[in-house]
């Protein structure tokens, strides 16, 4: 099933994005966490890619397993920035075998080691050529594509960053997710921006529960998002009682996602970070806000 289907003709939906391992010896762990979280029998699961795409087989697996096992939706990620164009090529002829229907395309963040290894600039420098690619393949594909309500760290500004965030849509992108956002304003202040900029695509709003205190620094380091003070609070104060902490991080997100229902955002991915007991207690919260088949 494509996801654009999902989101425009359902009232509410609820996702969850796990990643695959970064070797083999990991690979059945994850996969059984990412089996977990497809029981509960989520509106779509995303997969993402591993920085270079060192990991490209076991995102497409553990995306098959999710799609053939569970009959979940699931959403391939594919990043390009460096790699050449036989080896996408390639890449999106496995997913297409695999009957992969939804691939977020991505160009892949400039990590140092990308940079000393001067592979950076190789056949794609942005996203838009990856999904340009895509939609003239015969895949048949539906296309995501990420935006970032707090600005992409490399852009001078939104203007701009808007202005490229669009030609990924007339590219191609049928829809949206956000970089990971912790105060829904700033995500409902971006939204007025996409459409006005006329970016009418559904944009997903991405929720990451912040379980243990040692994801905070990571997450700030990662996505450079705002942490509102009353959620700095929260992890001031739980912080130290592993338990407790979880618990506050899963009503933060569950709190972050009623208020996201309520203003009439239909859409809501979770960064679940391949954990099912967290998805199982945002699920468990929103039990009757979802109801059983969580919108499909
Ligand atoms: P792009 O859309 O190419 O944008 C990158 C920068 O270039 C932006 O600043 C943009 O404004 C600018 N830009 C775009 N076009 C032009 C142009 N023509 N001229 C000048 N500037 C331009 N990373 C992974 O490695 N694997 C994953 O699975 C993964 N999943 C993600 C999922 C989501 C929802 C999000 C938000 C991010 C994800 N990332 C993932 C991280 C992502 O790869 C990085 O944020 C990366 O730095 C940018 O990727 P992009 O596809 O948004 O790039």
């Amino acid at each position: 099933m494509k996801i654009i289907d999902i989101l425009n003709t359902h009232n509410m939906s609820l996702s969850f994005e796990v990643f695959p391992p970064k070797k083999e010896s990991g690979f059945d762990s994850i996969k059984k966490a990412t089996e977990e979280i497809a029981s509960f029998g989520p509106s779509f699961m995303s997969v993402t890619y591993g920085a270079g795409g060192g990991t490209s087989e076991y995102t497409l697996e553990i995306a098959k397993n999710i799609m053939n096992k569970y009959k979940v939706p699931s959403l391939a990620h594919l990043t390009c920035v460096s790699s050449d164009k036989e080896t996408v090529r390639n890449r999106i002829e496995a997913m297409k075998e695999a009957g992969i229907k939804n691939v977020m395309a991505l160009r892949g963040d400039l990590t140092p080691e990308l940079m000393e290894s001067g592979l950076e600039n190789r056949d794609y420098k942005y996203a838009t050529q990856l999904i340009r690619e895509l939609k003239e393949s015969d895949g048949d594909f539906c296309i995501g594509a990420a935006c970032y309500p707090e600005v992409h760290p490399e852009s001078p500004n939104q203007e701009e960053d808007i202005k490229h965030l669009k030609e990924k849509v007339e590219a191609g992108a049928d829809f949206l997710t956000t970089q990971m956002v912790f105060d829904n304003n700033l995500f409902f202040q971006f939204m007025y921006k996409l459409r006005e900029a006329g970016v009418t695509v559904p944009v997903i709003p991405g929720i990451m529960p912040i379980t243990n205190a040692n994801q905070v620094e990571r997450a700030i380091k990662l996505s450079g998002s705002f942490m509102p003070h009353r959620f700095v609070s929260l992890v001031d104060y739980f912080g130290k009682d592993p338990e407790a902490m979880k618990q506050a991080g899963i009503a933060y997100a569950t709190d972050q996602i009623i208020d996201l229902y309520a203003n009439g955002i239909t859409n809501v991915h979770v960064y679940s970070m391949n954990k099912p007991d967290v998805a199982k207690g945002i699920i468990d919260n929103l039990s009757a806000i979802l109801g059983k088949d969580f919108g499909r």
